[in-house]
């Protein structure tokens, strides 16, 4: 195909020509259909935080290539900002001007700041008002709840605002559980992801414990789900009854959720997602 986009001659060829390969032309409706989804016209408002979208009539290819160059521009940008914002990383690492210490469950305790952990977690604003009003010389926290590895990864979130590939594997469920008692929306929203991004038969009942917990919709209905799909597996599985005795209330919404979807199929339904009381 002698495409007057992507071909060996497309720097030679003059507008206006047809032919153009399925790649390109797919990709270029693609870029199109984008631009009208999210209203763009390519300009950016830079005096912004984010990038600003506006709307436009017409719209083409030219118009995507400028956004594209925009949203470049800003990604640098951000990269920026972020490099920053990575010495509060350092203050951390370092215990640079620390003025509190925080306590896990065991270990000793770690030093951090009290404006970041107050700007970071309304509750934790509260605790430290709290601490202020009732005892000024306190100058620790105790989250008994947390091991010491668990604090440490908490804290690296709540400087760095990310966690490591490995704090996830080993510390997700913990820390969804801190983010929402601490009320920390960002922690919970990259574990959510992190969670579903793994559920399958090996992990569901966890994650099923986990949102109960947590009273999280959205883990609880996809866990549900899963659990239902791959019940046999589960069923025998081990760790089933260590679930099931400690978890009665679940598993009577699992064989609820079960009959329900057994109902549907015999109905000659599809059930887009277990439901459970
Ligand atoms: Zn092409």
């Amino acid at each position: 195909m002698d495409c007057c986009i992507c071909g060996p001659m497309a720097s030679v060829f003059r507008s206006p020509r047809n032919t153009i390969c399925t790649s390109c032309y797919e990709g270029g409706r693609s870029m199109i259909a984008f631009l009208n989804m999210h209203e763009v016209d390519g300009a950016v408002d830079r005096s912004r935080d984010s990038v600003q979208l506006q709307s436009n009539s017409t719209k083409g290819i030219l118009q995507a290539w400028n956004y594209m160059n925009e949203m470049k521009n800003h990604q640098e940008e951000m990269k920026e900002r972020m490099d920053f914002l990575e010495g509060f990383s350092v203050a951390f690492r370092e215990k640079m001007h620390a003025d509190i210490e925080l306590k896990a469950g065991n270990g000793v305790p770690i030093p951090a700041h009290r404006a970041l952990l107050a700007t970071r977690s309304e509750i934790f604003q509260t605790m430290l008002d709290w601490d202020e009003f009732k005892a000024p010389s306190s100058d620790t926290i105790s989250l008994p709840e947390l091991s010491h590895e668990e604090l440490q990864c908490l804290l690296q979130f709540l400087y760095s605002g990310s966690l490591s590939s490995e704090n996830t594997e080993q510390h997700v469920y913990s820390m969804l559980v801190a983010a929402d008692k601490y009320d920390i929306p960002f922690l919970k929203k990259l574990c959510e992801k992190r969670i579903l991004g793994s559920l399958d038969a090996s992990n569901a009942l966890e994650v099923l414990e986990i949102s109960e917990i947590c009273s999280n919709k959205i883990l609880k209905e996809s866990a549900m789900s899963s659990i239902v799909k791959h019940m046999e597996e589960i069923v025998f599985s081990p760790g089933f009854e260590r679930f099931a005795l400690k978890n009665a209330h679940l598993c009577v919404e699992i064989t609820r959720a079960l009959f329900r979807e057994n109902k549907d199929k015999k109905l000659g339904g599809t059930s887009q997602h277990a439901s459970f009381t």
